[in-house]
């Protein structure tokens, strides 16, 4: 379980002619605030639900004994759902090695530590992973939570980060993530009147710059590089990127990927809810439906931006 001791420290290769380092500079300057402070945050309740969307998606496509790929693992928020999966190897990467550095501290922090890992600060949408893997075993499950948007910058990148995801995926292995709704952004912001760039509420604030322009009469805005600043209050303040779906599918179909389902966080949240772990889950992290504080319409509003998505190897 010593493997996190073979990364040298703060040690990160990056792209320094994209926007990936803003990213990485923000994300690395976002302090590791611990439990108490993280429970005081104004979105807390959004941050349980989110961690309760990717909880459910981790359990649904995950096998005890598992090896893990979690691209873009920021600080190691989903390390205990990994521990509760059962997992058996986990592979982290993110390019903000400040983050890295918090995550292998907790890594070294767990109770049931079950699992080893290997932990690389690289831009995984710049270059390929592959030659830096300490492990052989192929890879059964890809996770991408709240990060696989930065890859469309560039046609470049989103190849580079497909390549990342496929290469080392076994077939029939899972590839699970959490990115924002990009139609739904653009649907939103049309609806304000002609000036106005943006839109959002106490939580959230998204802007274009400018706004979105269909590239052509079947397509709402360019499959790369539509560029929005997103703020979401306590959490994230960067330029981030429209998933153009459709491009996105496409590529994917080039990766040996197949398409499972893609849902927004709302109808995910209506129908994964009916499975009786899932709802005592909600129950428990008391953030909707449960005996703890309910979410605000405003919260409700700012946690459908997302969409997850599933799709499998061939
Ligand atoms: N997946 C984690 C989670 O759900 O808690 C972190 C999500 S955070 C919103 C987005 C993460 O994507 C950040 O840690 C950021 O550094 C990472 N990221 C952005 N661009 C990246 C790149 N080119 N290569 C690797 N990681 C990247």
């Amino acid at each position: 379980n010593d493997s996190y001791n073979k990364v040298p420290k703060h040690h990160s290769r990056t792209d320094a002619s994209s926007e990936a380092h803003l990213v990485a500079q923000h994300y690395n300057q976002r302090p590791d605030v611990g439990v108490v402070q993280r429970k005081q945050s104004k979105i807390i309740r959004m941050r349980s639900f989110n961690n309760w969307v990717k909880s459910v998606l981790i359990q649904r496509h995950t096998r005890r004994q598992n090896c893990v790929f979690d691209m873009g693992c920021g600080k190691g928020g989903d390390l205990i759902k990994w521990a509760k999966a059962k997992i058996d190897y986990l592979i982290a990467a993110d390019i903000a090695a400040v983050s890295l550095e918090q995550m292998k501290e907790r890594y070294k922090g767990l109770r049931f530590r079950q699992f080893d890992a290997e932990f690389h600060a690289m831009d995984c949408y710049s270059e390929p992973i592959g030659p830096h893997l300490e492990t052989r075993r192929p890879v059964d499950v890809v996770s991408m939570q709240f990060c696989l948007h930065y890859a469309f910058e560039s046609e470049e990148k989103a190849r580079m980060m497909l390549q990342n995801v496929s290469r080392h995926l076994r077939s029939g292995g899972q590839f699970i993530g959490t990115i924002p709704d990009a139609n739904l952004l653009v649907k939103r912001v049309r609806q304000e009147p002609p000036d106005v760039v943006g839109f959002g509420n106490e939580f959230y604030w998204i802007e274009f710059d400018p706004l979105p322009q269909p590239k052509s009469s079947s397509s709402a805005f360019p499959p790369f590089g539509c560029k929005y600043m997103f703020h979401l209050e306590d959490a994230v303040d960067c330029p981030e990127y429209l998933v153009h779906w459709d491009t996105f599918e496409r590529l994917t179909k080039e990766y040996g990927l197949e398409l499972i389902y893609k849902e927004n966080f709302h109808p995910f949240y209506q129908r994964a809810k009916q499975d009786k772990d899932n709802a005592m889950l909600l129950q428990k992290i008391g953030v909707v439906g449960g005996q703890g504080p309910e979410m605000s319409p405003e919260e409700w509003e700012a946690a459908g931006i997302y969409l997850a998505f599933a799709f499998r190897k061939r």
